[in-house]
């Protein structure tokens, strides 16, 4: 396929021109374009354009600005094909999935078009005569998204289609490994925007550029609102530094995701989960599964038939229908896989697959790893298909050996025991924030807020109430007297 037609088709003028960041292809390494970098005064002039934006915008009533994403999710209907065949070319996801991923754009647009005629707040009982409360939401200002290479477009929708409705701008910072695909979306945008007649200039905007880009959004006191997306560590300089200026985040980082299989499991749905969970993507997902807990009643049962699996699972151009594993993004990532099977081995683990397939780009074989003790290389994530597999005999033990990790993303049991599983949700069970039962860890809805806990930075985004966040909350309180009580009794006669 032809990557000029399919920008352009897109709607993006040319990829080929700018100087400054090359993008290439895990597909087999090549070069696919070279995109103009925004330098510290484009980025400057972004946020200002931002700012007016947002002053205009915030008077524009909710459901107005709903048409415009409902408008923004025609246009990605429209270029669903396309814009999922750049997402697997640019980060290597294969196509379903990259169509997927467009869907999952979609999908949100829709809820958060209702959303705009939903923003609720609350009436509130006063304590004086004469007195009404209320609580009201209010646009928050500019929303600075700073997004990962592995879900190069939906996270930024995640983020701007309810950021728009709740009457705020928005200014993206996509991954330097995927700025194709960030390009796309915005020349979407722009259609949309464009039909819709209205939208302010700077509404929403790309900045191109590597973590100083990045830092530059969030060291700067007019961005409201910094949701960044990628690793702990990034989340870790982020997180002090808006809190340095008294800005918001909306932290979502790392996760180390864990799944227990339960003796009274069904094996053949647990052996499709745990293959998608953590050998599809080529276990770059955030929510990929990667600690495996199992009964010791059901070790033997489970593990060769999962081994079987894996070995069946083909590994190849993600643009091919029969593949399901595609590559890693890059050499680092590859070295990393192996940096981490070589730790695991040296902690007595038994390494099935791992094997580096040969062709152009760093394709790998998913690899499991048997060990018995989770401790070293297991407490960290390892952005590869790796899947650590250990026994238990206790359920309690068990829970609280996949609690033991710092990150707190997602997590899953295997059982059809409902005691089991309702104690795996309760209170005392997975502290993620995301928990399910016979389901895998991964390819979460939109419907309901993602996110996780602990050092996976504790910020919920797209479904249920995630909306709060990109608003500010006034409380109000309205005397319609003409007396002037105070709360709590208190006197104060002039
Ligand atoms: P990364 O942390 O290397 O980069 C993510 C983004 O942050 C990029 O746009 C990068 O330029 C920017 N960045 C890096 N350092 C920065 C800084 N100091 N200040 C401002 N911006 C900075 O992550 P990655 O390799 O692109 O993605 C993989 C990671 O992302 C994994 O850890 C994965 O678990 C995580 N992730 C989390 C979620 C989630 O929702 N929890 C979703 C997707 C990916």
């Amino acid at each position: 396929m032809n990557i000029e037609d399919l920008l352009s088709r897109l709607g993006v003028e040319s990829a080929a021109s700018g100087a400054g960041l090359a993008v290439s292809t895990p597909v087999d390494g090549t070069e696919i374009g070279n995109v103009a970098v925004d330098d510290a005064a484009a980025i400057d002039a972004k946020i200002a354009a931002a700012e007016a934006a947002f002053l205009a915008w915030r008077e524009v009533p909710a459901p107005k600005r709903g048409e415009l994403v409902r408008l923004l999710g025609e246009a990605l209907r429209a270029h669903k094909e396309d814009l999922g065949r750049l997402v697997t070319i640019e980060c290597g996801k294969i196509l379903s999935e990259g169509l997927g991923e467009v869907q999952e754009m979609i999908d949100i647009c829709d809820f958060a078009a209702g959303l705009s005629r939903q923003l609720y707040g609350l009436t509130i009982a006063s304590e004086r005569p004469g007195h009404h409360m209320r609580e009201s939401w209010h646009p928050l200002g500019v929303v600075g998204v700073i997004s990962a290479f592995n879900f190069p477009v939906a996270v930024w929708s995640w983020n701007a289609a309810l950021a728009l409705v709740c009457g705020d701008s928005v200014l993206w910072k996509p991954s330097e490994k995927t700025p194709l695909t960030a390009l796309a979306v915005q020349a979407l945008f722009e259609k949309a925007a464009a039909k819709f007649g209205e939208a302010p200039e700077g509404l929403s905007q790309v900045i191109i550029g590597a973590r100083e880009a990045g830092e530059q959004m969030v060291d700067d006191p007019r961005v409201a609102l910094v949701s960044a997306t990628g690793s702990t560590r990034m989340g870790r300089e982020v997180g002090p530094r808006v809190a340095k200026r008294f800005g918001r985040t909306l932290l979502e980082l790392g996760g180390n995701n864990a799944g227990v299989v339960a003796p009274s499991a069904d094996l053949d749905l647990a052996v499709r989960a745990i293959c998608f969970a953590a050998a599809g993507t080529a276990g770059q997902r955030c929510t990929s599964l990667r600690r495996l807990f199992v009964h010791e009643e059901i070790y033997d049962a489970l593990i060769p038939r999962l081994k079987k699996a894996y070995g069946s699972l083909m590994v190849g151009d993600p643009s091919a229908p029969e593949t399901l594993v595609g590559p890693l993004i890059d050499r680092a990532a590859f070295d990393r896989m192996h940096y981490a099977l070589d730790r695991a081995r040296a902690q007595g683990g038994a390494v099935t697959g791992g094997e580096h397939v040969d062709r152009p780009g760093y394709y790998v074989r998913p690899a499991l790893v048997e060990l018995e003790n989770h401790d070293g290389i297991v407490l960290e994530e390892t952005f590869a298909p790796i899947l650590y597999v250990f026994k238990y005999s206790d359920i309690d033990d068990a829970i609280a050996m996949q609690n033991s990790v710092g990150q707190g993303l997602s997590s899953c049991i295997f059982t059809r025991d409902v005691l089991e599983a309702e104690r795996f949700l309760s209170a005392a069970g997975s502290d993620c924030g995301i928990a399910n039962v016979n389901i895998g860890p991964s390819g979460a809805e939109i419907g309901g807020a993602f996110g996780g806990e602990k050092e996976t930075g504790g910020g919920r985004e797209s479904g249920s109430d995630a909306w709060k966040a990109y608003m500010r909350r006034q409380t109000q309180t309205v005397n319609y007297s003409s007396a002037l009580p105070l709360a709590q009794g208190v006197k104060f006669d002039v």
